[in-house]
């Protein structure tokens, strides 16, 4: 399945203020990507083998252009998206469309219910599997190639589909409350990610949550009819479970919006900085399923779409910078107790963490570089609101001092951007411990250079 929106324009229509000289255009377009059933399912430290799709997971494209500048947005439903597929990818919507390779961006919402298709645990299990049958069951057909292929045949559908639109935005917090931070400091002095519901152990929260979901409208300009939706927020798509694909909370955010919004709405999802975020309430002992928050988010961004401004015109411009993050490091002795360790992946028998360890180390050590390149993009989409992509699953606070620190009213901080080189949590963090520290790849201090490096460049692109 896959469509371009048409976005039709007349000339003098334009509502909410004058035309522009330079009008931008907006294109979007949705390509199916989800594998074929029987893959094994990302997102937990066992094995998960599909049983068949609850919604097919998409990539959707959202390209910009004012006439001396082109941008694109592309969000997959997938955990995330590594260097290999996103380099490849942007390389071949370049080619075919123009666009800066630098000015596409290409993130994973971090679904939890899609598939296994790269990594440390996925090429152990794809080994093991080829050695065990000559070909893996679980993959029949090359994912990696076919959804680099998709990537950018969304980038280039949604440049075909260019057409002038108005754009409005704003932010909304969600009622009631979605995300809640899911580190805490227990009595016994240490900080523990997910202790449990009603745990009595637990002191406080170790971390905040960023309240507010970020939303760009994008309208026809003849009659303003909502045609797409971008919506970022910072929460962990881990709401579903199970072992169908799905896109989680995001689908049901999209049934919502083109329920109140219209049915031909394309709703694209972004997520926001949410390492440390999920949607466990430890209060209480209920918890909500992906449809619920899903839709409670709809309703959110529904009743904001009245109060959302109008984007005052600006160029439409992309900043771009990489940074080179030093890697965690280990002792050969390490490693040849993490392949020991990997050697009971999914009996049970090993304590959580310690699994986590191995992994850490042996795709540390299957990576052999000390270091690797980070990128940052920052896109302005107008006056008045700019897009921020950082790689990774990045601590809230990181997010939320980029917001704080930008210039523009609206920065949407989006996260898992073009690599996916694990947790990137707070110097905090990492001095407190616990599982998204022990996973990370990256030394400390390492979110805090990410967050000096999108300040610097949202300052540079200030109108
Ligand atoms: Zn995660």
């Amino acid at each position: 399945m896959r469509h371009g929106l048409t976005l039709l324009f007349a000339m003098g229509f334009a509502w909410g203020g004058p035309a522009t000289a330079a009008e931008l255009s907006v294109g979007v377009a949705t390509v199916e990507i989800t594998p074929p059933p029987g893959w094994r399912m990302s997102g937990y430290f066992h094995e998960r083998i599909n049983t068949g799709t609850h919604d097919p997971l998409h990539a959707k494209a959202m390209v910009f252009a004012d006439g001396a500048n082109r941008a694109a947005l592309v969000f997959c439903d997938l955990i995330g998206v590594p260097r290999e597929v996103t380099h490849k990818a942007r390389t071949l919507a370049a080619e075919r469309t123009g666009i800066p390779r630098d000015h596409i961006m290409v993130a994973g919402t971090h679904s939890h219910t899609g598939p296994l298709y790269f990594g440390l645990v996925r090429d152990r299990l794809h080994a093991r599997a080829v050695k065990e049958h000559e070909k893996d069951p679980c993959e029949p057909i090359d994912y990696v190639a076919a959804l680099t292929e998709n990537i950018a045949r969304a980038v280039e559908q949604a440049h075909a589909a260019l057409r002038p639109v108005r754009i409005e935005t704003g932010t909304v917090e969600p009622k009631p409350q979605l995300a809640f931070n899911r580190r805490f400091h227990m009595k016994d002095g240490s900080v523990r990610f997910n202790p449990g519901q009603n745990n009595p152990d637990i002191v406080r929260p170790a971390g905040p949550i960023d309240p507010e979901a970020g939303i760009l409208l994008v309208r026809d300009t003849n009659g303003g009819k909502p045609l797409a939706c971008l919506t970022v927020f910072a929460l962990h798509l881990d709401t579903t479970g199970g072992t169908e694909y799905s896109a989680d909370y995001p689908h049901y955010l999209e049934k919502g919006l083109r329920a109140s919004l219209g049915e031909g709405l394309v709703s694209l999802f972004g997520v926001g900085t949410c390492g440390d975020v999920n949607h466990i309430d430890v209060t209480t002992t209920d918890r909500r399923k992906g449809e619920e928050i899903g839709s409670l988010l709809a309703d959110a961004v529904g009743d904001a779409v009245p109060r959302l401004r109008s984007v005052a015109s600006a160029p439409l411009a992309v900043r771009h910078a990489t940074i080179e993050a030093p890697l965690h490091e280990f002792t050969t002795e390490q490693a040849q107790e993490a392949a020991e360790v990997f050697e009971q992946f999914g009996s049970g028998e090993v304590p959580f963490l310690r699994m986590v360890e191995a992994c850490r180390t042996l795709d540390l050590q299957a990576r052999g570089v000390r270091s690797i390149p980070l990128e940052v993009q920052a896109f302005r989409l107008g006056s008045d609101v700019a897009v921020v992509a950082l790689p990774g699953e990045i601590f809230v606070e990181l997010g939320l001092a980029i917001k704080q620190a930008s210039p523009f009213r609206t920065t949407l901080v989006v996260e898992l951007a073009n690599d996916y080189p694990s947790y990137v949590p707070t110097k905090k963090a990492f001095a407190e411990g616990s599982y998204e520290t022990v996973n990370s790849r990256v030394q400390p201090g390492t979110g805090e250079r990410l967050v000096e490096t999108a300040t610097a460049l949202l300052k540079a692109l200030a109108p």
